[in-house]
């Protein structure tokens, strides 16, 4: 079967051309025309207005490897990197859609011919699960497919809502949604997790792999739903998932692809700690940073930009942990565009501006990261469990940490940080500068960099109006 990262994209949309779908390239990080919606976070973003009836394409069926980021929006899976076997903040997902034309049962079974035929998964590894009342998939997995009833699991409303469960797909918090059925891949005993609807399923035993969603409904902003024009399907299956169950590792982060990138980040960085964390970090962050500013974001102190500049900021404080102490993370930019140029050409196309935005951004902040992690450091030497609001807003205003970037921190060192605190302080200054009659603007374009970095008050509220 397929093996390489490249084989598996090839392998996928060959075998969907030959059910008789459209390839669709996939499109940039940020989307079109769609100001609700911070990162592509999933293949069916470009198609959305197909689901609500308000696009149309010459197609009823697609497919695509879709570039992907789950960083500071409604998915947002920042705060898993390093700490799971299966989450990236970028990742590609490959994905095959119909619009209003099969629906469930061509769905799986096609999902299940791709992955036990083409990719040749032993099928008593596979699970899968169903919304608890979709007795019509249900009955596809156990009587079509024939996968023993105790490996199909139906799972409810597991997230404390109607409707908020992992079983009922939803891009945004309004917008096309429906019940979904996922198939998981058991990389057996020897890995730490339950299976899926059980109260360990969280361990990397048990990996989701691809989740087939049925479109039925387009979400309210009252939290009701109406159905759709026409039923869809949306699928999307982790690429990095996918290839580590073919190629034999229990981690995303050691399939091909993630080994050479942290090979690279061990040299850039002059570790070798080769298991440490930081080192998927950096790996993980460059592919998202990278892919960034290719779609034209840059890092700012608000909205999309923010969220880069608090990527970077993360993987070079972990380039600093590792003990690199002068900029290193635009120089993996090469072995990336060597790695995922081909299939992106836009990241090969504009490798040297991708290399110069980020170094820019780097050289900033080092000229206060050091000064930064003296003070984080002095604050935590007494041992105490929670880092002060004040120290953090402290370090936030003038050294440019962002709070996030604190908090990671503060948490492999098991602190947590007073959010409230921070909050606090950080409404405290604002109010002081509107009664000083100085406006925000001034304050962020006096920004130097230097002793003085100000991270903006409104990215708050500014990324409030956006998921
Ligand atoms: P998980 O429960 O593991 O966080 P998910 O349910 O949030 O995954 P979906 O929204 O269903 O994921 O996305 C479809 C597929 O995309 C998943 O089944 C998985 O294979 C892949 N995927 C999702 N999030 C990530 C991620 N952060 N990194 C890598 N692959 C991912
Ligand atoms: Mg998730
Ligand atoms: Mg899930
Ligand atoms: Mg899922």
């Amino acid at each position: 079967p397929p093996n390489t990262v490249a084989d598996i994209r090839k392998s996928f949309l060959d075998f969907f051309a030959s059910k008789g779908h459209t390839i669709v390239p996939s499109s940039p990080l940020v989307p079109a025309n769609d100001p609700t919606l911070m990162f592509t976070n999933s293949g069916m973003v470009q198609f959305k207005d197909v689901f609500l009836g308000t696009d149309k394409r010459p197609y009823v069926r697609a497919a695509s490897v879709q570039a992907c980021l789950r960083a500071g929006g409604k998915h947002n899976d920042l705060e898993n990197v390093g700490y799971t076997a299966r989450h990236h903040t970028f990742f590609e997902m490959l994905g095959n859609w119909s619009f209003g034309d099969y629906f469930k049962r061509e769905s799986l079974k096609w999902a299940w011919e791709l992955l036990t035929e083409v990719y040749r998964l032993p099928p008593d590894r596979l699970w899968a699960t169903v919304y608890i009342d979709d007795d019509e998939a249900y009955d596809i997995w156990t009587k079509e497919i024939g996968l023993p009833p105790e490996r199909v699991v139906r799972i409810g409303d597991n997230k404390g809502g109607k409707y908020q469960s992992d079983n009922f797909w939803m891009m945004a918090d309004t917008g096309p949604c429906g019940p979904c059925s996922e198939i998981f891949y058991d990389h057996g005993p020897e890995v730490a997790g339950g299976p899926p609807g059980s109260p360990d399923a969280d361990g990397d035993r048990y990996i989701e792999i691809w989740n087939n969603v049925f479109m039925q409904f387009d979400m309210q902003e009252d939290g009701s739903v109406r159905p759709l024009p026409a039923p869809c399907v949306d699928t999307g299956m982790g690429l990095e998932r996918l290839a580590a169950i073919l190629q034999g590792v229990h981690s995303n982060y050691e399939i091909d692809l993630f080994q050479r990138l942290i090979a690279a980040a061990a040299r850039e960085t002059g570790t070798d700690e080769l298991d440490s964390p930081s080192l998927k970090v950096i790996a993980d962050h460059i592919r998202a940073c990278a892919f960034l500013v290719a779609d034209g974001v840059i890092p700012s102190n608000e909205g999309r930009g923010y969220v880069q500049r608090r990527i970077i900021r993360r993987a070079i404080r972990h380039g600093y942990k590792l003990g690199r102490k002068t900029p290193f993370f635009h120089k993996l930019v090469p072995d990336l565009v060597a790695l995922m140029g081909e299939a992106y050409p836009n990241l090969a196309a504009n490798a040297a501006r991708v290399m110069d935005v980020l170094k820019t951004e780097e050289e900033r902040f080092y000229e206060t990261l050091a000064h930064g992690m003296e003070i984080l450091d002095h604050a935590l030497a007494d041992g105490q469990r929670e880092l002060s609001g004040e120290v953090a807003f402290k370090l936030h205003d003038t050294y440019g940490f962002p709070l996030d970037l604190t908090q990671d921190v503060c948490r492999e060192r098991g602190v947590s940080v007073d959010t409230a605190g921070f909050n606090a302080a950080m409404e405290r200054q604002k109010n002081q500068a509107r009664a000083a009659g100085k406006f925000k603007m001034d304050r962020v374009l006096d920004y130097t960099g230097a002793g003085n970095t100000f991270v903006g008050y409104d990215v708050l509220e500014t990324q409030a109006k956006i998921v």
